[in-house]
């Protein structure tokens, strides 16, 4: 079998991993060859690092400080992440010297720089939830709403719920403050990156946001235990494909590759042609395909339609795919303080820019970061003071950076970054469950984000450890896997994988 993974991010890389072609494991399938198309010359999607070289100063007067910011992926949450950590004990990466606790604290404040809700603590330290300057019964509802709603998302009698179902229901069968939506959740679900639609977080499935909580933030467990890659996510994304070209002689990696695939019309392979302008690199002929790229980017990578013979992207899987929408974020690493709460005592590490209390969404995922507090400065020997440099980064600025105080990074470009992410909304939800019969046919296997929960890494990697699984057995068989792999329903894929026994990840709450 000669496989081509279309996309290098965290989605493409796990289906490779999980191959299992690593010399120390069996080798389950010993004369495959798999090649991983990645468009960028480095792999990682929205996983991206920036350094920056902020001259020479106290302490750093023979070498320059070099310091770095994630302008996507920047954090995980150990419990609901063991897969990924995981994967990093095996190519050795550990706790304290690769991923350190970062401060968990978050700001909610107003586009007039007004904090609204913080939940650190005046030392620093981070607070369960919520906190200062909340209500006492407000307070409660909050943490009420975090217990039974992180339950409640397992609860098939909620699976078609809108947030605004739900917290009506809360309301008035759990008494919760009337406050509760419109002041905190509706704001706090505003700030997230999949919210999208005039009514924004008020419309979005309840099973999908508390989904979200529960692996992010602990949500009807014990809580979160959230670190930071040390140097940058990049950083985890580099040993990882590191590891894999040093022990996986099977693999073989194309970075600068933008992957056009066309199905050859008189045997059984696709062709993967390099369209990035001015590539000169070969054609590479596959029998199989396993897209790991966003939905709306694989309908253009992937010519097809049924062409004769069966070849090419199935209508019904492009059909599937289209049904995927996705919200675009501009990320700016900078030092304009402008853009962060008036009150500087009220910076956190997440500082989110909420719409006022009643208000609808306008733009989705407002998010400011501290860079200094989210890599734990404070606790950081070598930057145990803060404002050396202060610097953030911004996703979604709700002001314009000033040009002047976009920061450069060491090849001297300005550190802005386009990411993407799709819309978990209820369409979404539909397409993951769609596309699962759609495995296999025409030897297309889809993987990336879009196809598992929220898409966050654990989940693209657990993806990447079912699709590999299916391509496997696959490869081995008489490669009708369309009969394997019924479609189930809705409610039986968010059971699956909201259910913390399924994910097999997930603290027991
Ligand atoms: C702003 C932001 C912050 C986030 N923060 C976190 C976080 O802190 N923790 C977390 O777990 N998750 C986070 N996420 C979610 C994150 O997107 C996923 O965890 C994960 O990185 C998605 O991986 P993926 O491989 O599915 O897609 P991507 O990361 O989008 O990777 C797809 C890859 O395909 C490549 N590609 C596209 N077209 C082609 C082509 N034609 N040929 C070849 N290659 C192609 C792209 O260049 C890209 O590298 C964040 C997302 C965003 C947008």
């Amino acid at each position: 079998m000669k496989l081509g993974i279309i996309g290098g991010g965290i989605g493409g890389l796990a289906v490779a991993w999980n191959l299992n072609t690593d010399k120390d494991n069996n080798i389950m399938l010993a004369d495959a060859e798999i090649h991983i198309f990645e468009a960028e010359d480095r792999f990682g999607g929205n996983a991206e690092t920036k350094e920056f070289n902020f001259g020479n100063g106290p302490g750093f007067e023979k070498e320059p400080l070099i310091r770095w910011a994630d302008m996507g992926v920047n954090d995980f949450n150990i419990p609901a992440y063991l897969n990924i950590v995981d994967v990093m004990k095996k190519i050795g990466f550990t706790k304290g010297k690769d991923y350190r606790n970062l401060e968990d604290s978050t700001t909610y404040y107003n586009t007039m720089g007004h904090a609204m809700t913080a939940n650190s603590t005046p030392d620093g330290k981070p607070d369960p939830w919520w906190g200062t300057a909340m209500p006492e019964d407000l307070r409660a509802s909050v943490d009420d709403f975090m217990k039974t709603g992180g339950a409640d998302g397992d609860n098939e009698k909620f699976h078609d719920y809108t947030m605004e179902d739900y917290i009506n229901y809360g309301t008035e069968t759990y008494k919760w403050d009337p406050r509760l939506g419109p002041e905190i959740i509706y704001p706090r679900v505003n700030g997230m990156y999949f919210t999208s639609g005039p009514l924004g977080p008020r419309a979005m499935p309840f099973a999908a946001v508390m989904h979200y909580y529960k692996i992010q933030e602990g949500a009807g467990s014990s809580g979160a235990d959230r670190n930071y890659f040390v140097g940058g996510a990049s950083k985890w994304i580099d040993a990882l494909v590191e590891y894999m070209k040093a022990n996986m002689p099977n693999m073989i990696f194309h970075a600068g590759f933008k992957a056009q695939v066309v199905p050859n019309g008189d045997n059984a392979d696709y062709t993967v042609r390099n369209t990035t302008k001015g590539a000169v690199s070969a054609p590479v002929t596959c029998s199989h395909i396993c897209i790991a790229t966003p939905a709306d980017v694989a309908l253009r990578a992937m010519a097809g339609g049924d062409a004769p013979g069966n070849r090419g992207l199935p209508q019904k899987a492009a059909n599937i795919m289209s049904q995927v929408t996705y919200e675009t974020a501009i990320s700016v690493a900078h030092t304009d303080s402008r853009l962060m709460p008036v009150n500087r005592n009220a910076w956190s590490t997440y500082n989110i820019v909420i719409h006022e209390p009643g208000s609808v969404a306008l733009k989705p995922y407002v998010i400011n970061y501290v860079a200094n507090r989210h890599q734990n400065d404070a606790a950081n020997a070598e930057f145990n003071k803060f404002g050396l440099p202060e610097f953030f980064v911004s996703v979604n600025p709700h002001i314009p950076v000033a040009e002047d105080k976009v920061l450069k990074d060491t090849s001297g470009n300005a550190a802005v970054a386009n990411l993407k992410h799709f819309v978990f909304d209820f369409d979404c939800m539909q397409a993951q469950t769609d596309i699962l019969p759609q495995q296999g046919v025409n030897n297309i296997f889809y993987a990336s984000g879009w196809t598992m929960g929220s898409g966050l890494h654990t989940e693209c990697w657990t993806q990447g450890t079912k699709v590999a699984a299916m391509i496997m057995e696959h490869a081995q068989s008489d490669g009708a896997s369309v009969d394997k792999n019924p479609r189930p329903t809705r409610a039986a894929l968010i059971s699956e994988r909201l259910g913390a026994a399924a994910a097999g990840q997930l603290p027991a709450h």
